[in-house]
């Protein structure tokens, strides 16, 4: 069983530690800084043999050369987008593995919010980092794709099982809510879940990871019809 620490910074950032107790291997996904993940796994007594990176803009990258220069760490990440990574190690894209210990992740390619962006699907533990795809009630903005990309990316991880534990790199479910509310004003899941987020939040507490299962039954761009719907609704909450 992984064991996977949710690190908040900046200000909305998450960084997720991840150890796997047989071969002691730790992993960070997405250091946006050095320090606070170095300390969280100094205090834990866990040397960080890897990093994963989604995708190449700073607040997923910013802490990998300075993890790197401190734990000798090997970084994995997409191949689209090595130029703008110059920190990896090994290049990965659709249909690759990528290993933590005997935990195999597959490599899911779901480019939009940038063109080479990835994810990490592990299968075994029912987990998926989505990076700035997925969100909790949103998905990422468009800055090097398009809404179609978007849609299939949607569809691709909504094939996931439902009780998939979807870890993603921010902390924007209230503002992604408010919105949602506003596109589908009648989902009776997600007035709920509305509630429990505004409790969660007021008392300064996360709302991630998510699942598969409430994205689908929550999320109004996981659930748009199409592309020009999720366009739309991109459209919309771009500014909401
Ligand atoms: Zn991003
Ligand atoms: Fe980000």
């Amino acid at each position: 069983m992984l064991e996977i620490i949710r690190i908040p910074v900046l200000s909305d950032n998450y960084v997720w530690l991840v150890h796997e107790p047989d071969s002691k291997e730790t992993m960070v996904v997405d250091p946006a800084v050095a320090e606070p993940v170095l300390a969280e796994a100094e205090k834990r007594g866990w040397k960080i043999t890897q990093i994963w990176n989604t995708h190449w803009h700073p607040d997923h990258t910013g802490g990998n050369a300075a993890i790197k220069e401190a734990t000798g760490c090997h970084i994995t990440g997409p191949e689209a987008e090595q130029a703008r990574i110059p920190t990896l190690n090994t290049m990965v894209k659709e249909g690759d593995q990528v290993r933590l210990g005997d935990v195999v992740a597959d490599v899911m390619d779901v480019p939009a919010h940038t063109a080479g962006h990835i994810a990490f699907h592990v299968a075994d533990e029912d987990v998926v980092f989505v990076g700035d795809t997925l969100f909790a009630m949103g998905c990422g903005r468009l800055f090097e794709g398009t809404a179609a990309q978007m849609f299939d990316n949607m569809q691709k991880l909504s094939k996931l099982p439902g009780e998939t534990k979807v870890y993603c790199a921010h902390e924007y479910t209230q503002a992604n809510g408010e919105y949602a509310l506003v596109a589908e004003p009648e989902n009776q899941a997600l007035k709920e879940r509305m509630e429990a987020v505004l409790a969660a939040r007021a008392k300064g507490e996360a709302t991630v990871p998510t699942t598969i299962a409430l994205e689908a039954a929550t999320n109004p761009f996981m659930r748009a019809s199409s592309a020009d719907q999720l366009a739309e609704r991109r459209t919309a909450k771009d500014n909401f």
